[in-house]
């Protein structure tokens, strides 16, 4: 007998993987040039996956502000939020974030992945039902395995389906909460947040969105798709990450629910793990003030995304669903995926290379995902290099 005996089938695909797709899981980041560059086997690469959208990672301001917090408070808080690990930095973070959001209560957690696992399996316990859309994070799944909830999901961005779930489910007389994300990390669609609040009202059902890709990146003022799709006030639940357009770490949830103050001791993923660290909180502050002050590194977003979406377009790629800063490259099969990927990054290009069983539809595709801080001799770069991919590609 064995402990690890399950392991075998696992390391056997492990070793499959490795073999195959061996450079792709052996990727470091030796040295980091700026936000959009960084040294990979020994060689300079443009950086087009990193969801660094606003590139505030390596903003001056950011990192000062992080300094000053090592220097004043240390570099970790040694204890969870529900202990001696809340500092002031959290706590006015958390109000920061209810301004920024137009909501009553904020709760920080110590990822984005925390704040999905404390809010979903906190919200939805055993008889309550979660309808969630096919393409959701792991983070939603995992929060609602963890409450007991009945899942549910729905057709991707289907309303129709979710509509008719809805109604059959809504005969049981429980709580239903659907989840949803601003941007889906992996095809760069929205939500369709009208339609989908307007059949959360007629069926008096909850509504979480999950904003970790849209905070900073959608709306007139960052405020991601509830401000975009003009539904801020029918959403119950907004959930995010420090991780993307804020360059730092962490995670939130924003809500005009009093209520979910009581997860601040009901909530494992709150109570049983330290706090961000002050330098993280500083950072995330700082970078939450430029996106409320800095529209211009929206637009330059926009402007770059809009530029080589139409680059490669123009090659005959089969791309996303929408235009928007998350542009996935579709390939007919994963050995495409990976000799383009393996191309790209020979040209000085990195993307996300994404393969099944982790892509929503079961094909493989290259994720690039675009950044304020890239500069229009990037862009043409990352362009001329899928132009180089492809054509030899079509030599073999
Ligand atoms: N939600 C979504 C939609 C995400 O894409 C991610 C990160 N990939 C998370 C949550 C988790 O965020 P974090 O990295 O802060 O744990």
């Amino acid at each position: 007998m064995s402990i690890f005996k399950k392991f075998q089938r696992l390391e056997e695909s492990g070793k499959k993987l490795k073999k195959e797709f061996g450079a792709f899981f052996n990727v470091v980041l030796e040295e980091i040039i700026s936000s959009t560059e960084a040294v990979i086997n020994g060689k300079r690469v443009i950086l087009a996956g990193t969801n660094n959208y606003l590139g505030l990672s390596m903003d001056d301001s950011c990192i000062e502000a992080a300094c000053q917090a090592l220097r004043n408070e240390g570099t970790g808080t040694t204890g969870s939020r529900m202990a001696n690990g809340t500092f002031s930095g959290h706590v006015k973070l958390e109000k920061e974030l209810s301004s920024f959001w137009n909501r009553s209560h904020t709760i920080v957690f110590t990822t984005g992945y925390g704040a999905n696992l404390a809010v979903l399996s906190s919200l939805a316990g055993p008889g309550e039902i979660v309808l969630l859309d096919s393409d959701c994070h792991a983070s939603i799944y995992d929060g609602c395995r963890m409450g007991g909830a009945d899942i549910f999901r729905f057709r991707h961005n289907d309303v129709k389906d979710l509509e008719k779930r809805l109604k059959r489910l809504s005969e049981r007389g429980t709580n239903i909460l659907i989840a949803v994300e601003g941007l889906y990390s992996m095809l760069g669609d929205r939500a369709k947040l009208e339609e989908i609040a307007e059949i959360k009202q007629k069926y008096g059902a909850y509504l979480l969105i999950d904003e970790a890709h849209s905070l900073g990146v959608l709306g007139d003022n960052g405020r991601g798709l509830v401000e975009e799709s003009g539904v801020n006030e029918q959403v119950d639940f907004i959930t995010g990450t420090f991780s993307k357009s804020l360059g730092s770490v962490g995670g939130f949830c924003s809500s005009n629910h009093p209520e979910i103050e009581t997860l601040r001791y009901a909530s494992r993923p709150y109570v049983f793990t330290a706090s961000p660290s002050p330098a993280n909180i500083a950072a995330a502050r700082k970078a939450l003030d430029i996106i409320i002050h800095r529209p211009d590194l929206r637009k330059r977003l926009w402007d770059n995304t809009y530029s080589l979406h139409e680059r490669l377009s123009a090659l005959g790629l089969s791309l996303g669903p929408e235009i928007t800063p998350i542009i996935p490259v579709r390939y007919q099969d994963p050995d495409e995926a990976l000799s383009t990927w393996t191309r790209l990054l020979e040209n000085g290009v990195y993307v996300n290379m994404v393969l099944p069983p982790a892509t929503p539809d079961g094909s493989a595709f290259l994720r690039c995902s675009l950044s304020a801080a890239h500069t229009a001799r990037q862009i043409e770069a990352i362009a001329e290099a899928f132009e180089k991919a492809a054509a030899a590609g079509n030599l073999h």
